[in-house]
């Protein structure tokens, strides 16, 4: 599981723009794409060898007549007491204030691993103008600026060191067994996940089995169907209770974040009575982004009539066009219907996620594309593509080779991505496409 940051600290001291420049280079892979949305709190970050997830607890004011109890927003609560570790960033230029003295309190008493950062700390001498903050209580003050990108690196070591993770440590994969599919059912709360699992889990043609590792309380469920196994993954707003599944109370993003950073294929569900809301669009959003294979299912196609079906469909083409590489369901969990197909698009997608793509055959279909369409001359450049290996799995990663390839438009490689998708069949995964100038 990826460990998580959580960034606290009054408004204005530079909580989003240290965000999004933890999240920028991880953002910067997936391009633009028309309904996906950049207004989020929770992002995946990638620093070294270290990967987490980064919160942004923007709606954390407190103010002087209610306290901070109070005001903290129940999701900022939740997401900090799910934090590895606390971010709490000061404003260097403004100097301490008593808003940070309330925050400050508030985070010795919970005890979490904490980090002091003042940013805004661009042309500062050190030493004088930061000793102030050392009244917080909070150990070590690390000047960065985050609009600068300076002192990211090292803040990023030091908020990793009490949970014992190095640089040069590499980076543990969990032991892969090929032939089970990682599945994860995600969605809002009351969308209809417990129903839909239990429905499955309930049925016949479901054998459980013994996963090596997996403990009698673990929180997957092994089990194979049609001779495919699975291992469902414990799911963002799910537990595990003896033999089935129930939906906990709280709803949370970074359980969500996790389950999907662990699967192969996320099964998203929507809920047809409600349509697609931003918080699916978000949920969307950051299955996009893991890479992880999707497949889109509308649950509760029973309870909705022919106008509402309507509308759900094309707010599922406007809202989550970038998601048009998944195959979509209309399904009843709880009527049992249309269910059989989603299991073939599971296992589609998945294969899809996997394929494997010679270098040769990549190579082959990049010149036969450039032929059919070269990319535009930006200025004095013209970008020369020359060959294309493959780079990873789930999602594959295609590198292409060449020569002023920063000047390669989202657009053509849009293009690009439509030819290789259509030549392997790439239905349900995401697909990236990376530019490697030759120097
Ligand atoms: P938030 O409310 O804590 O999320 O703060 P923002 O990220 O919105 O930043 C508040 C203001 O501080 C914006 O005008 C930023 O441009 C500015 N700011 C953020 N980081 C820095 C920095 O490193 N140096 C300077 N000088 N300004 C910064
Ligand atoms: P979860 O929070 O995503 O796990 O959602 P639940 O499985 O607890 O379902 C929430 C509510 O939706 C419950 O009242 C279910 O009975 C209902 N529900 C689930 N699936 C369906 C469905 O296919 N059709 C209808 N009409 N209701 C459903």
């Amino acid at each position: 599981m990826k460990p998580v940051m959580a960034l606290v600290g009054r408004p204005n001291v530079g909580k989003s723009t240290l965000f999004n420049r933890l999240t920028k280079s991880r953002d910067a892979i997936v391009a633009d794409f028309a309904g996906l949305t950049r207004d989020r709190h929770y992002g995946n970050a990638k620093h070294g060898k270290h990967e987490f997830i980064v919160i942004d607890t923007g709606g954390f004011e407190p103010t002087a007549e209610s306290g901070i109890y109070s005001e903290m927003a129940k999701q900022t609560r939740q997401a900090v007491a799910e934090a590895d570790v606390v971010v709490f960033v000061v404003d260097a230029r403004a100097g301490l204030s008593a808003q940070d003295h309330d925050i400050g309190e508030y985070l010795r008493k919970l005890g979490k691993p904490t980090v002091l950062a003042a940013n805004k700390a661009e042309g500062m001498t050190e030493g004088v103008q930061l000793t102030e903050f050392y009244e917080l209580g909070l150990g070590d003050v690390h000047p960065v600026s985050a609009a600068h990108g300076q002192g990211i690196r090292s803040l990023v070591e030091v908020a990793f060191e009490p949970l014992g993770l190095h640089e040069d440590d590499d980076v543990e994969e969990a032991p892969q067994d090929e032939g089970v599919i990682k599945l994860a059912v995600a969605g809002r709360p009351n969308v209809g996940k417990s129903t839909l699992i239990n429905t499955w889990l309930g049925e016949e043609r479901l054998v459980a089995f013994d996963l090596p590792g997996t403990t009698r309380d673990a929180i997957s469920v092994p089990f194979e169907r049609g001779g495919q196994k699975y291992e469902l993954i414990d799911t963002a707003g799910l537990r595990r209770k003896g033999r089935v599944f129930e939906a906990i109370e709280k709803f949370s993003v970074v359980k969500t974040l996790q389950a999907i950073e662990s699967a192969n294929v996320v099964l998203l569900l929507l809920d047809a009575t409600q349509g697609v809301t931003d918080q699916d669009a978000h949920i969307a959003g950051y299955i996009l982004e893991s890479g992880r294979a999707v497949v889109l299912a509308v649950n509760k196609w029973d309870a909705v009539d022919a106008y509402q079906r309507e509308q759900v469909q094309r707010q599922i083409e406007t809202r989550l066009a970038f998601l048009k590489f998944a195959s979509l369901h209309l399904i009843s969990a709880k009527k049992r219907q249309g269910l059989g197909p989603v299991w073939q698009s599971i296992a589609q997608a998945h294969k899809a996620a996997m394929t494997k793509m010679s270098t040769p055959v990549l190579t082959r279909l990049l010149l036969e594309a450039v032929q059919f369409q070269s990319p535009k001359r930006a200025g004095m450049f013209r970008p020369k593509l020359r060959y294309a290996h493959q780079g990873g799995m789930n999602p594959p990663v295609i590198v292409i080779h060449g020569n002023s390839l920063e000047h390669v438009t989202d657009a053509y490689k849009r293009f690009l991505e439509g030819r290789f998708r259509k030549e392997f069949n790439l239905i349900g995964t995401p697909l990236r496409i990376e530019m490697k100038t030759t120097k």
